[in-house]
């Protein structure tokens, strides 16, 4: 038998993917954890009472191929449910629809272009399917560049909107100027859509290649669960849904996603109710913190990004406190406010008003006030 080296494991993996960093958030259980903008509320309680009651054979069995059951219900919340040149795919979160989307349309060495600072996995997807990312900062009134942006020629543009981790609002006249100018697919991620003012689904009527990702792991109280959505014409749909494959969402997910979309009292009315304490809230919490001196971000999430010189030492002390907050270091300094604070900033989601006074009471005064 002919000698046969053995390649070496770095050998053998894909380029790019042995240096890719793992997404590492710290998850060690804090008494007030204001880190990853979920629903600080819980979740709905008509999903609790679904969950109670599932029974055995919805475990034993595979759940639905591609979520049939969800979609109806899906695209009357939406408000598209009488639109039939659009339809749905669902994802094991918003996550796996953008990954769907980059594996559908990307081929090696495409570019992905997007805003920064946004959604930290939009590189690491990228690089995961052997796309190349190409980041442009966002204008000094955290607005897209779309110039920019159109400028990269890219394959797929991922528009964040309310933008994470800022939390600002992305205005119609950009996005459109995107849609109508850019030469390839632009994904518009929507995971904070109930918070804002505005949605731009509506923008999905004129331009086939936009797709909408959405989630249920916000507003809606369900992140353990993991579901998304992506919304596009039925063609694009059906194309995603085959790069997507079968059975990523659970049964019980489907179930329990079904339950937080009923509109009655213990399902969407909750959320809807919730996501307006969270505004209300944000609102109140932003006010107060200017009043002590900071500057944070107009947001329209439900979270607020400070910028901080010191924000690593504030998260550190609020953790002593049983308090977690994300703490950013390298933001793009072509942003004046991340110059002004050396790239640093904090971002604390906004929960039920006692977790806020507890940030309030704890957070040191910024370092020029102190
Ligand atoms: N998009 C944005 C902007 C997010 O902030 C997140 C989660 N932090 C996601 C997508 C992914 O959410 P999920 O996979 O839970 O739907």
């Amino acid at each position: 038998m002919p000698h046969v080296t053995p390649l070496k494991l770095e050998e053998l993996v894909s380029d790019g993917i042995w240096t890719l960093p793992r997404y590492d958030a710290d998850v060690t259980p804090c008494p007030i954890d204001l880190s990853d903008n979920t629903n600080l509320w819980g979740a709905p309680p008509g999903v609790l009472q679904e969950l109670r009651e599932v029974p055995a054979s919805t475990l034993a069995r595979y759940p639905s191929l591609y979520s049939a059951p969800l979609h109806a219900s899906a695209l009357r919340y939406l408000g598209i449910e009488s639109t039939p040149e659009l339809g749905l795919l669902t994802g094991c979160g918003s996550d796996d629809v953008i990954d769907t989307v980059m594996r559908a349309f990307g081929r090696p060495g495409d570019k992905v272009a997007f805003s920064s600072p946004t959604f930290g996995m939009i590189p690491i997807f990228a690089e995961l399917n052997c796309l190349t990312p190409v980041a442009v900062p966002l204008t000094a009134q955290f607005d897209i560049d779309a110039m920019r942006l159109v400028d990269v020629g890219a394959k797929i543009t991922y528009v964040c909107a309310p933008n994470n981790p800022t939390g600002t609002a992305v205005s119609r006249s950009a996005l459109e100027y995107i849609l109508s100018r850019a030469r390839g697919i632009v994904l518009l991620d929507e995971a904070y859509a109930e918070f804002a003012p505005e949605t731009f689904i509506d923008l999905l009527m004129n331009f086939e290649r936009l797709i909408v990702a959405r989630t249920f792991s916000k507003a809606f109280g369900l992140a353990g669960l993991r579901v998304g959505l992506g919304i596009g014409h039925v063609r694009v749909c059906a194309l995603l849904e085959r790069v997507r494959g079968p059975y990523r969402v659970t049964s019980v997910a489907e179930r329990a996603v079904l339950a937080a979309l009923a509109p009655v009292t213990d399902g969407l009315t909750w959320v809807r109710e919730h996501a307006a304490l969270a505004v209300h809230n944000r609102n109140r919490f932003s006010e107060e913190l200017r009043a002590m001196g900071f500057d944070p971000l107009p947001s329209v999430a439900n979270f607020v990004l400070v910028p901080a010189s010191n924000a690593q030492a504030i998260a550190r002390t609020l953790i002593a406190a049983g308090i977690r907050v994300r703490a950013f270091v390298g933001l793009p300094l072509e942003i004046p406010c991340f110059r002004e604070s050396g790239g640093a900033a904090l971002r604390i989601g906004v929960g039920p008003w006692p977790m806020m006074q507890a940030v309030l009471d704890n957070i040191t005064r910024p370092a020029a006030c102190a």
